[in-house]
């Protein structure tokens, strides 16, 4: 039973030498078999392996034994939530104990033949039991090995065994030195002088990063012996969270919305708030905090992954002064741990991060905030393929507090949770301040004669408004310069070699991308099927739009927001800071530009392609078109302008097109909501996809074939429905052939009965050889 798997992640070796200073060095090899004394640990470790639950009741772990000699001496200890670097086969690797009894008690493997813990790292839990119990859940509700859900969890540098660090760095002024500044020294002056503020005991090194002083200034100032540094142990201060501005006085309809959420302080209360982009979301969200805070309480602040930027996060600290920390990708290994321990030794008190923050330990917990709850990031699309939503709301029900989800476009599972009474519905119906809503219209394209995908009627509207003094927003999701290379001789296309897709052209530099696979290729002077010359990039991508728009708009400046231009983090500062001037711009780009952002001057957003994602076979694919419409829309004329947005459109009586725009998302989805109930779609139904790759499509249909079969068997007469397997809608992507099979069922417990066995039971069947398979429940995306 406790064999190594076969099938283990890589993970990085660790110095053996280590073991050996610890105070808990392992016990010698040679202690005599029939004497074992000590505890058998439950321990789970980050492999994709499942294993069957053990008596503890838990899945996926793994029994060690611990000698007492290992615990120090304290025969007592618990080390139940602290982590432990144990062997498995010829690698070393590190888990998290969840389960402790003593050797003696009868059940699994002997004693003599388990093996020994290597070390024990942690004298403290570092997962308390709230956060294990939300695991745990979350490890069955996905159907995804236990182990690998808790690494997921973990900061890197956790995961790899490093101590919790319980010593900080302090920088402090040298008072004997005078300074003597030179003007391109400006950056070390202030931190200087922001240092000489701390005179007495210094400033921890965390705080003055926080206060945006770099290591580089710091060492600069080290090295002239103007400041020093020194070792102290951290302090777990709880900082008060005081008021840095006044609330702003809030409307009827936020004052309503603010009450209603403070009655429900100290349970569980899922709330939907929903109101367009800036009728004052945050504001409700910032003053029930205030509350919290007051009280002593942690908040969760959860953001989709693009709306994480500066100016979110800013908004915060204006109104709170004290200890907030953030989470998310874009953190070094060392800040995110940072974060990490500071909010879950409770000296932090706001939280601010994206998916995985969920998991962080917050002993105070009294408030979770998911903005934009209908984001498509919170979703997790590979791996441990969890949403953020959901197990946000199951941390909310386990720490009796809470959730609010707030959005302009709610998702049609919180809409349909909301229509049922499962959520306490709140709606913020103005615009705060004196923004007004824009106005959305069709484009008709129809005998209409395109220049590079912009109509005559649009660069009308466009020049207009420029000439009015105000910015323009263009909206195109696709980046690059032409989505296609076309022989205009013989008609072949430029494809992928590797996936069932076009190449697209990208000019700086030039050549052939495919965004599927990342391949890359030059251009071909000649068509490769008719030796033609004639091969014209075709359609097209933000790139070639920025072109056209220069040469109609040449003194007006152009700012591209997608993948290829804002790869370097100052680019977004200043693309921000140009649109928050008064002065005339165009802001072009793809989704990027439709999140969370704030652009006062912009007063007429055009979109200038959408025809397709109201048509495509993904049934969710209607509703997110509408999310990032209305998203875009948004953006438009928030400060004292008004706004409209222009839609470019080939079929400008689509009625749901024409349902979203006379009478707005509400209506719209509430059409949408009909249309799935009666397909017996979800929310109506449950759903999980089982996704197959393999080199071959046969392999990959035959493996699927299989699952089904095996599901029929197991779900005999309960009410499921079984589609497929079919092809994904592209088949091949990077070389390997993708297939999938959709299961629903009307109630979910029954699905996760029928799921949880088969899947584990597919694991082992040599049917899967060759085949990569994951199982996605609740899915987002069916591609
Ligand atoms: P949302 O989160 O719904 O997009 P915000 O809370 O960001 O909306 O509000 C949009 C803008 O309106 C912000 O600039 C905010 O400062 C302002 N605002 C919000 N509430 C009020 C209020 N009660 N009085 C005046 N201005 C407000
Ligand atoms: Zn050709
Ligand atoms: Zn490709």
């Amino acid at each position: 039973m406790n064999r190594p798997p076969i099938d283990v992640a890589p993970w990085p070796p660790q110095d053996e030498t280590d073991a050996d200073n610890s105070p808990f060095s392992p016990s010698s090899s040679t202690e005599q078999v029939g004497l074992v004394t000590g505890w058998r640990l439950a321990v789970a470790l980050p492999v994709h392996t499942y294993m069957p639950v053990g008596l503890h009741g838990l899945p996926d772990t793994f029994d060690y034994r611990l000698p007492l000699n290992l615990t120090n001496g304290d025969a007592e200890q618990n080390l139940v939530g602290c982590r432990v670097r144990v062997t498995m086969g010829r690698r070393e690797l590190i888990g998290v104990v969840l389960h402790q009894s003593p050797l003696a008690q009868a059940g699994g493997l002997a004693a003599d033949q388990l093996k020994l813990i290597l070390e024990v790292i942690d004298t403290q839990p570092i997962l308390p039991a709230d956060i294990r119990t939300l695991l745990i859940w979350a490890a069955q509700y996905y159907h995804y090995p236990l182990g690998e859900v808790i690494a997921a969890a973990l900061p890197a540098l956790l995961r790899q065994g490093r101590p919790l660090d319980l010593l900080e760095r302090y920088w402090r002024i040298v008072p004997e030195e005078i300074p003597v500044w030179t003007r391109r020294q400006s950056r070390q002056q202030q931190a200087y002088e922001a240092l000489a503020l701390y005179q007495q005991h210094g400033a921890s090194e965390a705080t003055l990063l926080l206060m945006g002083i770099d290591k580089a200034t710091l060492k600069a100032l080290e090295t002239k012996q103007l400041i020093v540094s020194f070792q102290q142990p951290r302090q777990s201060r709880m900082e008060p969270i005081t008021l840095a501005e006044l609330p702003l006085t809030p409307s009827a309809g936020q004052q309503a919305a603010i009450e209603a959420i403070r009655k429900c302080l100290g349970r569980f209360e899922p709330v939907l708030l929903e109101g367009l982009t800036g009728s004052g979301k945050t504001e409700v969200y910032l003053q029930v905090m205030e509350t919290v805070l007051a009280q002593g309480g942690q908040v969760l602040v959860l953001v989709p992954e693009i709306g994480l930027t500066p100016q979110t996060v800013n908004r915060f600290r204006a109104r709170f002064k004290g200890h907030i920390v953030q989470l998310h990708s874009a953190m070094t290994d060392l800040a995110r741990m940072q974060s990490w321990t500071a909010i879950a030794e409770g000296e932090a008190a706001i939280l601010i991060g994206t998916r995985s923050a969920v998991f962080a330990p917050m002993p105070r917990l009294q408030l979770i905030v998911v903005d934009e709850e209908h984001d498509l990031s919170y979703k997790q699309q590979e791996g441990f393929r969890y949403h953020a939503r959901d197990v946000a709301l199951r941390r909310g029900q386990m720490a009796q507090c809470p959730v609010i989800l707030g959005t302009a476009t709610p998702s049609l599972e919180s809409l349909h949770a909301a229509r049922h009474g499962k959520r306490l519905h709140l709606q913020l119906t103005e615009r705060a301040g004196e923004a007004r809503q824009a106005a959305l219209q069709v484009l008709d394209l129809r005998g209409k004669t395109r220049t590079n995908g912009l109509s005559q009627p649009l660069i009308q509207a466009i020049g207009d408004t420029l000439a009015e003094g105000n910015q323009v927003l263009v909206f195109l999701n696709r980046r690059g310069y032409a989505p296609v290379l076309l022989c205009e001789s013989c008609g072949w296309q430029a494809d992928c070699p590797r996936c069932d897709a076009h190449l697209t052209v990208h000019q700086i530099p030039l050549h052939l991308h495919c965004h599927h696979c990342d391949y890359q290729n030059r251009l071909p002077l000649a068509c490769p099927a008719c030796g033609s010359a004639n091969l014209a990039p075709t359609g097209n991508g933000t790139a070639r739009v920025e072109e056209a728009l220069r040469e109609q708009f040449a003194d007006v400046p152009i700012r591209r927001v997608d993948r290829d231009t804002t790869g370097r983090k100052d680019a977004w500062e200043s693309i921000y800071e140009q649109a928050h001037q008064d002065q005339p711009l165009i802001l072009l780009g793809t989704q990027m530009l439709a999140k969370g952002h704030h652009f006062p001057y912009v007063t007429l957003v055009a979109v200038l392609d959408i025809d397709g994602s109201f048509l495509s076979a993904d049934y969710r694919a209607a509703e997110r078109a509408a999310q990032l419409l209305m998203q875009v829309a948004g953006r438009a004329g928030r400060a004292h302008r008004a706004g409209r947005v222009l839609i470019q459109t080939y079929q400008p009586d689509n009625p749901l097109l024409q349902t979203l725009i006379q009478q707005g998302y509400g209506n719209f989805a509430l059409d949408l909501l009909q249309a799935r109930q009666l397909a017996a779609l979800p929310p109506y139904r449950h759903a999980m996809l089982l996704r197959a790759e393999a080199a071959e499509a046969a392999v990959t249909q035959h493996c699927l074939q299989y699952a089904v079969k095996q599901f029929r068997a197991q779900a005999g007469s309960h009410l499921t429905e079984i589609w497929g397997p079919v092809p994904a809608p592209m088949e091949k992507r990077a070389g390997v052939f993708r297939g999938h099979v959709l299961i629903f069922c009307q109630q979910r417990k029954l699905l996760h009965q029928l799921a949880g066995q088969w899947w584990r039971d597919l694991q082992k069947s040599p049917e899967r050889r060759g085949v990569r398979l994951s199982l996605d429940i609740d899915p987002m995306e069916l591609d």
